[in-house]
């Protein structure tokens, strides 16, 4: 493939798309009190907000603003781990997350359009460095040294801050290696700086197929006009879109929010398809929502909207045991010829359960 000619307006205007409001003093009054108290928030868990991102917050405790406002909250809570999932002892190579046979996570870059301040990877994304081209090589040369890996998962940090030139030259050397057969893209982008979103770089994406993207939105505020072209544009480049969403209290612990948030995701072409429990990192206390709210909150969804609109409602084992999906329990009993289910109404029934094998 010759190298692309293409890079997004921001980056031909010579802006910085990593650029955001980094500071509590920059914020405008209306959005903080106390911003002294912000300040040694921020010294310990950095922020940073799109000017396109700020611009939909009302108020620092709207659903949109507790997501990227930093919050006295955070201080108090020292629970939980940097890295509760365990990822840097299954990181065989610099930026690689090894832990399932066949699919990595390749970190490719540290930058994020926004800080969520409920982020499960701050221990490396608030920091802001740059992810070192050394490093993208040797994670590189990892995934070609292991030909039992067909999937790449592309994440971060938002592999979507990239320069399209830098994002091209990765991708263009994993579609070298026969055995990477998937790709995928995890970003916030779309909803978070949906203008880095330019037909250039769905040109760009869609000569890699099959590319999947699967991005990261939590409340129905952030489908705007804006993201919904940045979609449109993704969808109409074939590339097949996914949505991560994570359960978080005051943002979407509501049965009605999330249905508006997984039917809006489908309204503009994308598959809602897990709903994460919130990994235990410092200073996301005020999120939590405990797993039986989380349950309920899934049964409430079932039957009331199209099942193209329910995603998965997933757990991330401590220490690396990886995801488990857990669904509100609908069988009630088990007999030797018919199992009770429970339907969406709470109506139960019997299924008959299949014959034993004969031996
Ligand atoms: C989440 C995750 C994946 C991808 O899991 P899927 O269920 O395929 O979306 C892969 N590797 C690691 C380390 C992960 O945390
Ligand atoms: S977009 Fe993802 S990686 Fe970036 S700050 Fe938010 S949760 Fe973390």
């Amino acid at each position: 493939m010759p190298a692309p000619t293409m890079t997004s307006d921001a980056f031909v205007r010579g802006e910085d798309p990593t650029a955001g409001i980094d500071r509590p003093q920059d914020l405008p009054e209306n959005l903080v009190a106390g911003k002294d108290a912000l300040v040694r928030v921020v010294d310990r868990f950095p922020m940073k907000i799109s000017p396109y991102f700020l611009g939909l917050v009302r108020s620092a405790d709207d659903p949109l603003g507790r997501q990227v406002i930093p919050h006295p909250a955070e201080l108090l809570d020292a629970a939980g781990a940097d890295d509760p999932l365990a990822e840097e002892r299954q990181s065989p190579a610099p930026q690689v997350l090894h832990r399932y046979p066949q699919r990595v996570v390749f970190l490719v870059s540290n930058q994020c359009a926004v800080h969520c301040r409920f982020c499960m990877r701050k221990r490396r994304v608030a920091g802001g460095r740059q992810v070192s081209a050394a490093a993208i090589e040797a994670g590189l040369a990892y995934i070609r040294g292991h030909a039992e890996i067909n999937e790449v998962i592309l994440s971060g940090g938002d592999p979507l801050m990239l320069p399209d030139g830098r994002l091209f030259a990765i991708l263009q050397d994993l579609r070298r290696m026969a055995h990477v057969r998937l790709l995928r893209l995890h970003t916030r982008v779309p909803m978070a700086l949906p203008e880095r979103v330019t037909p250039e770089l769905a040109a760009l994406l869609s000569r890699f197929h099959p590319l999947y993207v699967n991005l990261h939105s939590n409340h129905p505020g952030e489908i705007t006009v804006q993201s919904a072209a940045a979609c449109g544009l993704l969808a109409d480049a074939g590339i097949a879109l996914g949505s991560q969403s994570v359960l978080l209290g005051g943002v979407n612990d509501d049965a009605e929010v999330l249905k508006m948030l997984f039917e809006g995701l489908l309204a503009i072409r994308v598959k809602p398809y897990y709903l994460h429990q919130l990994d235990r990192v410092p200073g996301t206390a005020h999120f939590q929502v405990p797993l039986a709210r989380g349950l309920a909150l899934m049964d409430a969804l079932r039957g009331r909207l199209s099942g193209m609109a329910i995603p998965h409602y997933m757990i991330d084992l401590p220490g690396g045991g990886g995801k488990v999906a857990l669904t509100p329990d609908a069988i009630v009993a088990k007999h030797p010829t018919h199992w009770r289910v429970r339907n969406w109404l709470g109506t139960v029934y019997d299924y008959p359960c299949g014959d034993s094998p004969k031996r």
